[in-house]
């Protein structure tokens, strides 16, 4: 096994679409410790895209049916069978180097934005939904952060309720290509590369086409300002 992360730890929130590959990539580039966290079971209907799973699974927790195949790489595996929610989603967070966001939900994806600025720890968020995606690294002090580009659930009339994968359809390709470059933001954030901080890449896979950029804080984010009450403010938010 590599030993270059052997001693790191990254947390995995969602293994889904996403969580699938990104955990995939993480285990055989030789990190230490995953953490993965979901509270659902595998569904026939989860197979196209969630490259873990095959039907003897059927039922099973997510998170036993990805850890022995993630094991096989020498990466201990911690599973935490639950929802990532604001109750408990500190005490879940709190030990790891590194969050990855593969959550398939916006309330899910603002709160782990917000805790990784509470905790002061790098996160990759990613995104996918029919052909195209996007991951975004965001470094241990924010500035920019998810808060940064999409500033906050969706809320009010019109918005209808936050979609998922399940609601839209993403082809499992998409994820597979942002599920990698989450990983590979990951890599990069945990061997210091400053570089990685603020990348966003955009995918579109209908025309085979990538684009990385880099974004700029905003001076308004609640989490990258220095404004204690904005800051509580959003996390209210999330948690109502
Ligand atoms: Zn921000």
């Amino acid at each position: 096994m590599p030993e270059a992360f052997s001693d790191r730890r990254v947390l995995v929130v969602g293994m889904g679409g996403l969580g699938c590959p990104v955990a995939l990539a993480l285990a055989a580039a030789g990190v230490g410790t995953l953490g993965i966290v979901d509270d659902d079971c595998v569904e026939l209907t989860n197979l196209h895209r969630q490259v873990l799973f095959d039907e003897s699974m059927l039922g099973v927790p997510k998170v036993d049916a990805a850890a022995p195949s993630l094991e096989k790489f020498g990466v201990r595996v911690e599973r935490h069978r639950t929802r990532f929610v604001p109750e408990r989603a500190v005490a879940i967070a709190m030990s790891y180097d590194l969050l990855v966001d593969a959550a398939d939900n916006f309330p899910t994806k603002f709160l782990v934005a917000d805790v990784a600025r509470k905790l002061g720890v790098p996160v990759v968020h990613g995104s996918a939904e029919r052909w195209s995606g996007f991951a975004f690294a965001v470094g241990k002090g924010g500035g920019p952060c998810y808060r940064c580009v999409f500033e906050d659930v969706p809320i009010g009339p019109g918005a209808g309720p936050a979609r998922n994968c399940n609601d839209t359809g993403v082809v499992g390709a998409a994820l597979g290509v942002i599920g990698a470059v989450q990983a590979d933001l990951a890599l990069r954030m945990l061997a210091g590369d400053a570089l990685a901080d603020g990348t966003l890449f955009q995918f579109d896979g209908l025309r085979g086409r990538g684009r990385t950029s880099r974004r700029a804080a905003q001076k308004a984010c609640p989490l990258c300002s220095d404004d204690q009450v904005a800051i509580e403010r959003a996390r209210y938010l999330v948690t109502n």
